[in-house]
């Protein structure tokens, strides 16, 4: 068997941005990419045929901590995969659950085999390790799977980043190890036949950790591709480090980083920040910016945020944002937003939410469009000088 789980074909450059077509076993992505966030099997707010017709994601996240914990691995398992399970059937990328975990603080404990912690549902004790995180991510059977990792905060030291990086580095070896043996003994729920020189199995990234440091992200980069995966990933950014350090860190890393595999850069960001590292050589994103804003009343436009509840917008008539195709700058007022917002409607946020995923789906496309054209040094001056405009 020496078929590819994925295939990306680079299609135009421009600078160190590029655009291309990543093949999965489910879907075909464009890149660069922007993939919602589905934490519990549901992109919050909005529904599957909304995804797939107007707003047209080819690829969604999954949590692998969230599913683990609710409804559980086997159960998801026993309803066919998380395709099945959800009711989609394009690409679907699972985390590893590594940076939930670090996210509960306090609650958790490292060592050499994996991370103690007590579920936030119940509070009953749990062990992740790389080879749970790969059992879980194999009956969820998502296209994409990450490799467990351990990240460290934004402000660490260079010791504790380095311990940090190793443990990383240890850990995508065993994931590795544990995710070919399942591959092997057929564990994945999501696996296709062999087709399109694909081999229907799933793809499975490395990510690089070290912080704020480059020489350790530098030595966690060659770490993990001499394990050698599909993909690979910057993880450990956007935690509590300031936006100039996200940016060096991606400047250093993400050229270096297998020219002909796609590179991912999680839990980032704004559109700014999308455009921003595109420009440094990055093809894939998630951020639970557009659906988590959409909710609290925060609306991302062409020319800026906008928080509706503001009192200047109680008889707005414009749409969001006049530069944007989606169905609800097509039919609604600010006004009506508003009022939907302070009225607890739950129409509200599922609106909003609608139109920050066209507008985040939209950018990458034309980003997609200006880096074919070898436009993209312009459009991306254009973008950021309009963010700032403030239309208002
Ligand atoms: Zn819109």
């Amino acid at each position: 068997m020496n078929q590819q789980s994925i295939a990306f074909d680079i299609v135009a450059r421009d600078g160190e941005a590029r655009t291309g077509v990543l093949r999965t076993r489910r879907s075909v992505i464009e890149t660069p990419v922007f993939m919602p966030v589905g934490t519990l099997g549901t992109v919050k707010g909005t529904r599957f045929e909304f995804l797939e017709t107007e707003l047209d994601a080819r690829i969604i996240l999954g949590n692998t901590y969230h599913l683990w914990l609710r409804p559980g691995a086997e159960t998801v398992r026993e309803c066919g995969g998380l395709h099945r399970f959800i009711g989609w059937e394009r690409a679907l990328l699972t985390d590893s659950g590594g940076f939930q975990v670090w996210s509960l603080g306090a609650l958790r404990k490292i060592s050499e085999e994996g991370t103690k912690f007590r579920s936030h549902v119940d509070g009953s004790p749990r062990f992740l390790s790389p080879e749970v995180s790969m059992e879980v991510q194999a009956a969820l059977g998502a296209d994409i799977v990450m490799a467990f990792d351990e990240c460290a905060p934004g402000q660490a030291t260079h010791e504790e980043a380095r311990e940090s990086m190793e443990l990383t580095a240890r850990w995508a070896a065993r994931s590795r190890a544990r995710f070919d043996a399942l591959q092997e003994e057929g564990m994945d729920s999501g696996r296709l036949e062999p087709r399109d020189g694909l081999s229907g199995r799933q793809a499975l990234f490395g990510i690089v950790q070290g912080a704020s440091h480059l020489d350790l992200r530098r030595e966690s980069l060659q770490r993990t591709v001499e394990i050698g995966f599909d993909g690979y990933a910057i993880g450990g950014l956007s935690v509590g480090e300031e936006k100039s350090v996200m940016y060096s860190v991606i400047e250093e890393i993400a050229p270096q980083m297998p020219l002909a595999q796609p590179r991912y850069l999680m839990g980032v960001g704004t559109p700014e920040d999308l455009i921003e590292a595109v420009a440094r050589g990055i093809d894939m994103f998630d951020c639970v910016l557009p659906t988590r804003n959409g909710r609290t009343g925060q609306a991302f436009t062409t020319r800026g945020k906008i928080n509706i509840k503001n009192a200047k917008y109680a008889r707005d008539t414009r749409p969001l944002d006049a530069a944007c195709p989606c169905s609800v700058c097509q039919r609604h007022t600010r006004a009506y937003l508003r009022h939907l917002y302070l009225t607890g409607e739950m129409l509200g946020g599922i609106l909003l939410t609608h139109h920050n995923l066209a507008c985040f789906l939209d950018t990458m496309r034309r980003v997609r469009q200006a880096i074919r054209s070898g436009d993209f040094t312009r459009f991306r001056r254009e973008f950021l000088a309009q963010l700032t405009s403030d239309s208002e």
